[in-house]
């Protein structure tokens, strides 16, 4: 039977849409996801397997709803980084950043509802936004990529939406946002509503400025969303969390599904939060090679945005993703963002970082 999605009877806004989809190909280079290369050192594999194995002996059971040893621990861990005191009733954690954005959004969007984002940003803002019903709405950048901030408060005071996105460091242009943006974008977002104004931190490890974090002090409507998938190299755990005023976790257990979070994966991610000091040294060491890439790029020719995240935005190209193919064809994967003009390459391993550079050496030996 010749039978496809158009004829079930999918939510209107859905029809003809395509799921996220960074390729996943088999290529000796893969520099396209932001991952962290370097697998996870030995001794952490050791601890992640006894953890799991004594929560192995108790799957019979559901786990810790609230997952609050884990909570606990992202709370210390958020407070030795940061120098800002957070409590674990300030920390909520999910299966990935992007179920915590499902759950904000599900709080606080949905139908009849809006969220702003201030793009190119991270798609799945938008794309969670449309699985939840809430309204999207887009808004606007400088060429140089940062936000235009009397446009963007124009934005929010006259569409009052009431989610409010701001990534920094930004994905997939790599700068960070200033303080002070995110401060103007926050009265505003109160006096157009008042709305919640969501931080993505998810790259702010590898930044060069501070986290954000302090500005939670005082700011009920303000989230900070963490992830260990970044920094913590552990993207396929699955963890994410966020800091907020204790009010907001209130409000994502509304809607968050009882037992989200597997005991397997909170043993994981504790096993691993012990092992934060010697995780936060690979960071060191990615930033030094992003910093390298960003040096390279310009010394070889090519435009690139600032970055404080592990990866860098580089162009620029009549036809982007003609050039990300000629990379691909070199062995190395890149992502091509949909940004006209742009790529995007994530740092990996110094001979990772050396392939690639290689391969755009050469594509730029060729156009000239
Ligand atoms: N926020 C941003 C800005 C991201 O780039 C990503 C991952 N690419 C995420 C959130 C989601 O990460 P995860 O669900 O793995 O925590």
């Amino acid at each position: 039977m010749n039978f496809s999605i158009d004829d079930l009877p999918v939510r209107d806004e859905l029809r003809g849409k395509s799921p996220y989809g960074a390729p996943q190909l088999d290529v000796p280079v893969r520099l396209n996801t932001n991952e962290n290369p370097y697998p996870l050192p030995e001794a952490l594999v050791e601890r992640i397997t006894e953890r799991v194995r004594e929560a192995a002996r108790d799957l019979n059971r559901y786990p810790d709803r609230d997952a609050v040893e884990l909570r606990t621990k992202l709370a210390e861990y958020l407070t030795e980084t940061t120098g800002h005191a957070v409590d674990v009733r300030s920390v909520w954690a999910a299966n990935g950043s992007n179920e915590v954005i499902q759950q904000l959004l599900q709080a606080f969007g949905g139908p009849g509802r809006t969220a702003i984002g201030f793009e190119p940003s991270y798609s799945m803002h938008s794309l969670i936004a449309r699985g939840t019903g809430t309204g999207w709405i887009s808004g606007p950048r400088h060429d140089d990529f940062t936000i235009d901030v009397p446009a963007a408060e124009r934005a929010v005071a006259e569409h009052r939406p009431d989610v409010v996105f701001i990534t920094t460091p930004n994905n997939p242009t790599g700068n960070a946002v200033p303080a002070e943006t995110v401060l103007a974008l926050y009265e505003a977002a109160q006096a157009a509503k008042p709305s919640m104004v969501v931080v993505d931190e998810a790259y702010v490890e590898f930044s060069h400025g501070a986290s954000l974090l302090p500005l939670l002090e005082g700011r009920p409507h303000l989230v900070v969303s963490r992830t260990m998938s970044k920094a913590f190299g552990a993207a396929g755990l699955r963890l994410g969390y966020l800091a907020a005023h204790p009010a907001v976790v209130d409000a994502v257990q509304l809607v968050r599904l009882p037992y989200h979070l597997s005991a397997v994966t909170q043993a994981t991610a504790l096993a691993a939060l012990e092992h934060t000091g010697t995780l936060l040294k690979y960071v060191e060491q990615l930033k030094a090679e992003r910093d390298r890439l960003v040096a390279e790029l310009r010394a070889i020719g090519y435009e690139v945005t600032e970055s404080d995240a592990n990866f860098v935005q580089f162009g620029r190209f009549a036809d982007a993703h003609a050039t990300w193919q000629k990379i691909l064809d070199r062995g190395v994967l890149v992502r091509d963002n949909g940004v006209p003009g742009w790529l995007r390459v994530t740092a990996g391993t110094p001979a990772e970082n050396d392939a690639f550079l290689d391969a755009v050496r050469e594509l730029k030996k060729e156009q000239e």
